[in-house]
């Protein structure tokens, strides 16, 4: 077996030990003579399957009796309309705070449904920040607030959570899912696409509080109506079975390992090596502020795109997989999700520091 160390943003790396179950699996799942991918959702195997998940992601997450767990389809962008379309029906307002691309769609889906306002936005500093926001910013009478947890395209994330008062809290994690312990009743909603650190993409993992659900618009399409994937235990219709059986491994994987504190001090460990090494040299500048630096994605440029290009291209041929940055930031990302090992990130370093001795800045 030849694998690489996979820097991609997402899709990306899933652990071996999760990829190993599942060819074991491939033919004949428990003696079911067929793969998971094979299956109907609706025989008592699969129940279990989506069920057990749903167990192991609340005992992971600590998520109270009052939220319900959904394992929907259409990624997080989905999530940019179903959230207006659920939650902007009481006084048709929301606050949105821009910390990137993915905040900044969000924002653009929600304006079609409401008096959308934008509390605070990161773009003037090329998103190398998070803003600082207290609990006046936000209108007391907004449906809900929106923020990206965990920007992946620029490797910022939220060092605190907003305080928004009565206000629901509503947060995009699809890149920090699971990295970490966190505290779910401070949200309305988490929601999640599962490609970055849970399983392939197709599935995207929505958590929300009771009294959230059931209010959706009139003209909300009923797949994007919270209350029916809810009372449908998200199988109104065909759930993404594959992934959903790939998450509940991943979750396997993570509670063996000690859960998501000791899946922090890994991660907290890994990301000090790259940032580290970024701190003690002056031939790669860490483009993130170094309070809200992320512990998933981690963003580096050496100032000269010629210079940047080379070392995407070099990492590649030497097994660093994917490190190029995104096309609208440049530079280098290195995306380092649960799945990535200690060594990934040592190995990188050591290329790191072999690629500036070769490659003197002119
Ligand atoms: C990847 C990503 C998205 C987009 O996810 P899709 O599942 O491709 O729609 C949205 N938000 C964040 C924070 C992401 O990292």
């Amino acid at each position: 077996m030849n694998r690489v160390y996979n820097f991609s943003a997402g899709p990306s790396m899933l652990p071996v030990p999760v990829l190993e179950k599942a060819a074991a699996d491939i033919f004949d799942y428990q003696g079911c003579g067929m793969s998971v991918m094979e299956m109907s959702h609706r025989t008592s195997d699969f129940d279990k399957i989506i069920k057990d998940a749903e167990t192991l992601l609340r005992d992971l997450l600590n998520i109270p009796e009052n939220y319900k767990v959904l394992f929907l389809q259409g990624g997080a962008s989905t999530q940019f309309a179903a959230v207006p379309l659920n939650l902007m029906n009481k006084n048709n307002k929301a606050d949105y705070v821009i910390t990137g691309q993915f905040s900044k769609k969000a924002y653009k889906e929600a304006q079609k449904y409401g008096d959308v306002r934008l509390v605070a936005s990161s773009e003037d500093k090329n998103n190398t920040y998070i803003p600082q926001l207290k609990r006046e910013d936000f209108r007391p009478d907004a449906d809900y607030v929106h923020v990206c947890f965990n920007n992946t395209i620029y490797g910022t994330k939220y060092n605190y959570i907003p305080d928004t008062g009565d206000v629901p809290l509503v947060a995009d994690m699809s890149s920090c899912i699971l990295s970490e312990p966190v505290d779910v009743t401070k949200f309305g909603m988490i929601y999640a696409g599962a490609q970055k650190n849970v399983a392939p993409a197709g599935l995207t993992i929505v958590i929300i509080r009771d009294d959230l659900i059931g209010n959706a618009r009139p003209d909300t399409p009923v797949m994007l109506d919270y209350k029916t994937q809810a009372e449908g235990g998200s199988m109104y219709n065909t759930p993404p079975c594959w992934c959903i059986y790939i998450a509940k491994l991943v979750f396997e994987w993570l509670k063996e390992l000690g859960g998501l504190e000791a899946m922090k001090e890994r991660n907290v460990k890994k990301a000090a090596i790259l940032y580290d090494y970024l701190d003690s040299q002056d031939y790669y500048i860490a483009a993130a502020e170094k309070p809200y630096r992320s512990m998933m994605n981690v963003t580096f440029v050496t100032g000269d795109p010629e210079l940047d290009k080379k070392f995407a291209s070099e990492a590649g041929e030497n097994g660093f997989k994917s490190i190029k940055g995104h096309r609208s930031v440049g530079g280098m990302r290195a995306s380092i999700y649960n799945a990535m090992p200690i060594e990934g990130v040592e190995k990188l370093v050591e290329f790191m520091k072999k690629f500036a001795k070769e490659n003197p800045k002119g």
